[in-house]
């Protein structure tokens, strides 16, 4: 009798009394506790007809709960399938009807809509107070539950990619994919049961819920887990966590603060960014004010984490480091690599690549080869030494009179420009040239003009890298995950 990742992430913590998660409301749960909680809820499941194989939908508040519903759905065999808060009921619809779950946990707040979404699947509540009818029905369940049997291969989760270029696709990531992933981001990073991690990612999202999540069970961390981000807590936490994962807009807010301070991090031992891209700027900001070099990694929904930078070894900026253990990455044009310093495709394989599109057998034909090599749809060089860079996505990659114009190159230069905060180069359709490149930028407090930022980036680039106009924003259009839409910025400006 075995289940790959409950025996691994949560049965070994059944008889311990370390604390694992600590709540804003300035309580703790225990492993011991969390583990007698995942069973209550696991009874909850079952009762309402959950059986191995089934999707549980989770659109709930980010609590203590909502992640031992992961530890439940995982023991009951089941997939969990947690979605955005953010998403309308017209999105959430969508993904209810893909994933044809048997049951649904919502806030309390959106029960009425979802029961209408939902037809014959029950629906059950988690309020943001802790407070509705799944805990109701866990409150009064008992405290042990015979784990169902899964092995390495069988489906854990199906998660929606973040939707940043298009539909949300889902990834069907099996038991294996996520322990491999976990077993290697833990050796990597050296996190162990001495380590308080600060938690304040989203849990719908690779990210927050299974590289930060399964880490710290598999080590035994503490995690103090917030339910938003905010400036304030995360510096009053600072002085007695150990670990940070953000996203690099974590990092930008935590720099326009100055309380952020060498005293404050000192015992601080490892920031991690990744999502997005972190700008170079923002690493050596960050080393210069705390002494800590902040480390990429980079990964996504379909792979789990891809790269990091070393732990030991030098972290260098605007790149994402090594390809984990286990893990091998090409960079290829055509399917075939290329050779280092060029750009390609980056492609990868290991135990941590998904099973497939759910619901989607061509797409993922196309995107996953027999070979065990998934495109990732990203652009990526390699060095001589391995170090992968990250050019930026093949959707974005601008085609301008025959020539491939690739927006992080001139992103950088009109980054460099003072007064700009951040900028998006994207391509829009050009009657002659197919594409021509816009620029949108952000203003630190200047009245700077497109012409006088062009004077400054147009002798660094060549001439058909020239943006056809800057356009000044307030902000860059982002997803819940701090990711630039560029689709939203070229509909926008399409003339
Ligand atoms: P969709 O696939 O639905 O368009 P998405 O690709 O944004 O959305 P995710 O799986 O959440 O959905 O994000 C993965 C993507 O995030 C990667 O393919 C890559 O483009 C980007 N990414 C992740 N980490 C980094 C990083 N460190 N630097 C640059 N880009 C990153
Ligand atoms: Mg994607």
């Amino acid at each position: 009798m075995s289940n790959t990742l409950y025996d691994t992430l949560i049965a070994p913590h059944a008889q311990s009394d370390a604390p694992f998660l600590m709540l804003d409301d300035g309580s703790t749960l225990t492993y011991a506790g969390f583990v007698a909680r995942v069973a209550q809820l696991a009874h909850v499941l079952h009762d309402h007809g959950v059986e191995a194989g089934d999707r549980v939908v989770v659109q709930a508040p980010k609590l203590a709960d909502a992640i031992a519903l992961y530890g439940a759905t995982i023991q009951t065999g089941a997939i969990y399938l947690p979605l955005n808060t953010a998403y309308t009921q017209s999105e959430v619809s969508y993904f209810v009807g893909d994933a044809a779950p048997s049951l649904v946990i919502c806030d309390a707040g959106t029960l009425d809509e979802m029961t209408r979404t939902c037809g014959d699947t029950p629906v059950l509540t988690l309020a943001s107070d802790g407070s509705g009818s799944l805990s109701t029905a866990a409150d009064a369940a008992p405290t042990t539950f015979t784990t169902v049997d899964r092995g390495p291969d069988d489906l854990a989760a199906l998660l929606y990619t973040s939707g940043t270029t298009g539909r949300s696709k889902g990834a069907m990531l099996s038991h294996k994919n996520l322990l491999s992933n976990a077993q290697s981001l833990t050796d990597l990073w050296q996190i162990t049961d001495q380590d308080r991690l600060i938690h304040a990612l989203p849990i719908f999202h690779t990210h927050g819920l299974f590289v930060a999540m399964n880490t710290s069970l598999l080590a035994g961390a503490q995690v103090r887990f917030m339910a938003a981000f905010n400036v304030d807590t995360i510096i009053a936490e600072l002085p007695a966590s150990t670990m940070l994962m953000g996203v690099p807009t974590f990092y930008t807010r935590l720099l326009g603060d100055e309380r952020l301070t060498r005293d404050v991090v000192a015992n601080m031992r490892l920031f991690v960014s990744g999502s997005a891209p972190l700008l170079a700027e923002t690493h050596t900001a960050f080393q210069d004010r705390t002494d800590h070099r902040i480390l990429e990694r980079y990964g996504m929904t379909e792979t789990n984490m891809i790269t990091s930078n070393p732990f030991d070894g030098e972290r260098v900026a605007g790149t994402v480091g090594y390809p984990l253990p286990g893990t091998e990455v090409e960079i290829t044009e055509n399917g075939t690599p290329v050779a280092a310093g060029e750009i390609g495709m980056i492609e990868v394989r290991g135990d941590n690549v998904f099973q497939g599109y759910w619901n989607m057998p061509e797409k993922t034909a196309e995107e996953l080869r027999e070979s065990g090599f998934f495109i990732t749809g990203d652009l990526g060089v390699k060095s001589s030494d391995g170090r992968i860079s990250i050019v930026g996505r093949q959707k974005d990659l601008i085609i301008s009179g025959g020539y491939n114009i690739y927006p992080k190159e001139i992103e950088d230069v009109i980054n460099d420009v003072d007064g700009v905060v951040e900028s998006a180069v994207f391509g829009v359709p050009h009657p002659d040239f197919g594409e021509s490149v816009l620029a949108a930028i952000v203003l630190q407090n200047t009245a700077l003009t497109g012409a006088e930022i062009a004077a400054q980036v147009e002798p660094d680039l060549a001439r058909f890298k020239h943006p056809r106009r800057y356009i000044v924003v307030d902000a860059l259009p982002r997803n819940t995950m701090g990711k630039v839409q560029k689709n939203v910025l070229r509909d926008e400006y399409s003339a």
